[in-house]
């Protein structure tokens, strides 16, 4: 894959909206691996943390919005615990599920009516309502 690096790509509009809501300086990332190293879903992830760092600034923004990297995260915190540069990556997870979920075609990532009963008598109140927070619009 051929990537052209610009001001324009680096600084492009996810990543400008990622810091903002995630607070972060994306810019900080030396790219350690010390995040996906900890993280004890990255195994499923498509994109380990550190890699959707490198992508939203190389402005490979499609591939960070079609990865599955922000969804399967539960917000463990293990990874900011062992960055050393003090980047909260939970934070910047959270943001680039916003920014998904904000989209103008609203990208709901569960269906409520398609819950199964079963499911539905399973699973904790609390648990519904994370994942509510989590995956609709
Ligand atoms: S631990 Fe921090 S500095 Fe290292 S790759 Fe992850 S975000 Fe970047
Ligand atoms: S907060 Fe998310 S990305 Fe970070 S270690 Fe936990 S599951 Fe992995």
């Amino acid at each position: 894959m051929k990537i052209e690096i610009s001001e324009k790509s680096v600084r492009n509009e996810i990543a400008r909206t990622v810091e903002w809501v995630s607070g972060q300086n994306l810019f900080a990332c030396y790219q350690c691996g010390n995040c996906t190293a900890g993280c004890p879903v990255s195994f499923a992830m498509d994109l380990g943390p550190h890699q959707v760092i490198r992508y939203t600034l190389l402005g490979l923004v499609s591939e960070v919005l079609a990865s599955n990297t922000p969804w399967i995260c539960a917000s463990c915190l293990q990874c900011t615990s062992r960055c050393p540069k003090g980047l909260d990556i939970a934070r910047i997870m959270e943001a680039l599920r916003t920014v998904v979920l904000r989209k103008k075609e609203r990208l709901d990532h569960i269906s409520i009516v398609d819950l199964t009963d079963d499911l539905i008598d399973r699973t904790p109140q609390i648990a519904f309502i994370s994942g509510f927070r989590k995956f609709l619009s």
